[in-house]
Order: C-alpha cells, then structure tokens, then sequence
C-alpha cells in the first residue's frame, strides 16, 4: 500500500513537470495529497496563490468546489480543475443568493458581507467577500454600525464579540458540520493530561469552544504559530487533515486533536488517484467554470478584501 502510493506520487510529480500544472491543496487535504502540492494553506492563502499562476498552463486545485471557483476567477486565462467536482462545502448551500437578496430587502442600506465558504452565485449577490483570518478586519473596514453576515453562525458570533458592530445572521442556522463536532469536555480532558498544551481553534467552533481556546484563528494562522512557538504541546480544535500536517513537519512536537472524528468527508473526496486522473487526461467534467455574468462582480468583491487588507489589487497580480 504504502509502496503503490509513492508510485502514484511519483507518477503525479512527473504528469505535473510534463502538463507545467501548479498544484494547489487545501489543509484539510489528505497528507498524501498535501506533499504532491506545490503550494498547501488556508482559503485566503490559496486564493493568494491562485491569483498568482501566471507562467503555469492548468491549476490543479484539492480543495472543495467554491475554492475552485474562487480561483477560477481569479485565474480567469488559465483553466482550473478540481480532482473530485462532487466535494461540495455543506456550510456554502446554508445561504443562496436569493436569501441574500431577501434580507437586503429586510435592513437597507446594510452592507453583506459573505464568508468565502459560498457558492459563486451567492458572491455574486454580496458586497465583499472575507475568509476567517480576515473576517474581524473586513468588517471594521466598512466603518457601519450593521453588516448582514453569512452563512456561519460562529463565525458572526466571533466577529461580533471582537467588533461590537451589529452583526445580524443571514442564515442563523449556518454552520460547519465539521467543526460543531467539537467541545468543551473533550478539550478539558486533554487538558488534564496535557496541562501545557496550547489550544487553538477554529472560529466556526462553538463559541464555548473559542472561550476555552488560548487563539481562536484560521488553520493557516495555525500553523505559524505551531511553527514559531517555543510550546512543545498542541490541542488543534479544526479538521484533522492541519493535525496531520502539523505532526508531519513538527516531529518534536505533540500535535493533538481536540477529537480525532473531526473529518471533512467532502474535502476528503479528493484522492491521490483523482489527481493523477486530471492530470493524464485533463476531463471536461474536471473543469471548474464560473458564469461569465459573475465573474466580474465576484472579482470586485475579492479587490475589496484585499483593498481594505492593504494586499497588491487582484488586476496586478492576476492577467
Ligand atoms: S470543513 Fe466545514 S467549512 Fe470546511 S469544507 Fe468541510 S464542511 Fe465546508
């Protein structure tokens, strides 16, 4: 088995020199996947890295399908192909843009601000788009006392506490299925075995459990801080995909899951062979296309985001 997966790795390495493919994966991928990756990191870091594929003739994204979309548009000269086109975020269909458009009518003048966990139609309907590490600042950015927010519940919560500002749910029952699976018990016993551990969770998390954490941040935030702290012990409260990647490149450290069941059975319908798949016969059915009326509107949304997080604009970076 573990001979038949370095074949495969090795074959992906090689069809990925021979199609000049870069190779983007989610830290939710499996590990396997992950190392094949030229590039591994949170949604704000990929779509960083999409916007920057100029040189290269296909993207190859493992990830789920809005991330895709995302990088589509920010790609819009090179094509880009998911492994699995079924990985769909559940967390994405809890607010549609007729929703949107339901609760725009609902508060005025309030702006919506969409968690980049969305479908490209949904973006399309939105004013700006923000992932985790930068939902608190995009908020603060739009200098309002109210912001129409979704579709994760927690992560409203969050950013309410952090902010003050008025932060009302376009979907109050939008969540990550994954990320519920955690709590405050489980964490408490670890910490009893493991006193000095530092925990770090997700803000799709309860709110409980981002009281119990020492950081409430994004997995790519994670994994700086794994990185640079001189802590030995880790309680990672997101999906076990950064837990494995995390052990991997930090062998001196314990990595711990806050619970071990904490998978993405959506990110995970990416394997080792789907990739090599794409790669050798780059299938129709792979192709991530955005509607080209969207396209246009989703790219303004994203230059707004990294406007008001002082980033190099889309149009110098993507083209
Ligand atoms: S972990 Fe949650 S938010 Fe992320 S892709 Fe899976 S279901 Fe969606």
């Amino acid at each position: 088995m573990e001979g038949e997966l370095v074949d495969l790795q090795k074959r992906i390495l090689e069809l990925k020199k021979k199609r000049n493919a870069l190779i983007i994966a989610h830290n939710y991928q499996l590990l396997e996947i992950q190392k094949v990756a030229d590039f591994v990191g949170d949604s704000l870091q990929l779509a960083v890295k999409s916007s920057e594929a100029k040189g290269y003739d296909l993207v190859v994204f493992c990830g789920v399908k809005f991330m895709a979309e995302m990088a589509a548009v920010l790609s819009p000269e090179i094509p880009v192909y998911i492994p699995a086109p079924e990985a769909l975020c559940p967390l994405a269909s809890f607010v549609t843009a007729d929703k949107v458009q339901a609760m725009k009518q609902e508060h005025p003048g309030a702006p919506v601000v969409v968690y980049v966990n969305t479908t490209a139609e949904t973006k399309s309907s939105c004013d700006i788009v923000c992932t985790s590490s930068t939902a608190v600042e995009i908020v603060e950015s739009l200098g309002v006392d109210k912001v129409l927010f979704g579709p994760d519940k927690n992560l409203a919560e969050y950013v309410r506490r952090q902010t003050g500002i008025e932060i009302v749910d376009i979907e109050p029952k939008g969540h990550c299925y994954v990320h519920r699976m955690f709590d405050v018990a489980q964490i408490a016993l670890l910490k009893e075995e493991y006193p000095d551990a530092v925990v770090l969770a997700h803000p799709e998390c309860h709110p409980e459990v981002q009281d119990v954490a020492d950081y409430v941040i994004s997995t790519g935030k994670m994994a700086k801080i794994v990185e640079k702290s001189t802590s030995k012990t880790f309680i990672i409260a997101t999906e076990v995909g950064l837990v494995e990647q995390l052990q991997d490149k930090h062998p001196d450290k314990i990595i711990l899951p806050a619970y071990d069941g904490a998978i993405c059975i959506q990110m995970k319908k990416n394997s080792l062979e789907k990739v090599a798949e794409v790669l050798e016969d780059l299938p129709e059915r792979n192709l991530v296309t955005v509607p080209a009326h969207m396209v246009g509107h989703i790219r303004e949304t994203i230059e707004r985001m990294y406007q008001a997080l002082g980033r190099p604009s889309i149009a110098r970076t993507a083209n």
